[in-house]
């Protein structure tokens, strides 16, 4: 059973590895012609950038799609599509120097999939998007639709591709906890933890704006706090000034 289960999950990538050698290859690392026009048009974090950091982010998303292969499942990944999963990877780590080595592969499904078929370190909800582990180490499945809906608002507080980057980042140290210790200073893990409980109590009474999802673990917790961090920074700061203020130095924002 067990090896029918991971001939199911590596199916999709052998279909891809053979399928992309009567292909000429073609170079992930070079962009499309018009892809500021496409960050501009899809991308917020991007758009508000200055020149520099515009620069600056352009080499950051090359330099992921240089070293992260993407296979399509059932479904087409166009030049759009992996310029939205770079950026969710990219928005996350920006500030600091990150490489996001416990990832290799990313499957991009249609639509929803079954979990059951996976070994993941935990089921996601509608499972749009998950991050393995096991025989699925260093992979990352996501569902299309749901990578294009984090980046079709502006001021979106639900972005799935940053959601799952955030768990990478999370899950670096060892431990899928809400704690990413690499990134936080040791004086502020205390503070951190606090308030993340007091928040998830206050979500289970009905008193919060935080995605609902967040109360199954501190690890869902900081995933979902992840994505309206970026997606709404005002709001986020203006509704939980505390939170915003620690995860201003998670992710190393000046
Ligand atoms: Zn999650």
């Amino acid at each position: 059973m067990k090896g029918l289960i991971i001939f199911i999950i590596i199916l999709p990538v052998l279909i891809f590895l053979i399928f992309r050698k009567r292909k000429p290859k073609a170079d992930t690392s070079i962009l499309p012609q018009n892809f500021r026009d496409l960050l501009n048009a899809h991308v917020a974090f991007y758009r508000q950038l200055n020149d520099a950091d515009k620069l600056r982010f352009e080499n950051r998303i090359k330099e992921f799609l240089s070293h992260v292969r993407i296979h399509a499942v059932h479904t087409e990944v166009d030049e759009l599509d992996k310029l939205l999963l770079a950026s969710s990877a990219i928005i996350p780590v920006f500030n600091f120097d990150w490489h996001y080595y416990n990832l290799t592969d990313v499957l991009i499904y249609a639509g929803t999939f079954n979990s059951e078929e996976f070994s993941v370190t935990a089921k996601e909800r509608n499972v749009l998007g998950m991050v393995g582990s096991g025989a699925m180490q260093r992979m990352m499945i996501l569902s299309k639709p749901a990578l294009l809906q984090g980046f079709e608002n502006e001021n979106s507080v639900n972005n799935t591709g940053i959601h799952e980057f955030v768990h990478l980042l999370d899950n670096a140290d060892g431990a899928a906890d809400g704690i990413p210790e690499q990134l936080l200073n040791k004086q502020y893990t205390i503070p951190w933890i606090k308030y993340m409980n007091e928040e998830i109590t206050k979500m289970k009474e009905g008193n919060s704006d935080i995605n609902i999802y967040g109360v199954t673990s501190q690890a869902e917790f900081f995933a979902v706090a992840s994505e309206y961090f970026f997606g709404a920074p005002e709001l986020f700061q203006r509704n939980h000034p505390e939170l915003f203020g620690l995860m201003e130095k998670i992710f190393h924002v000046q």
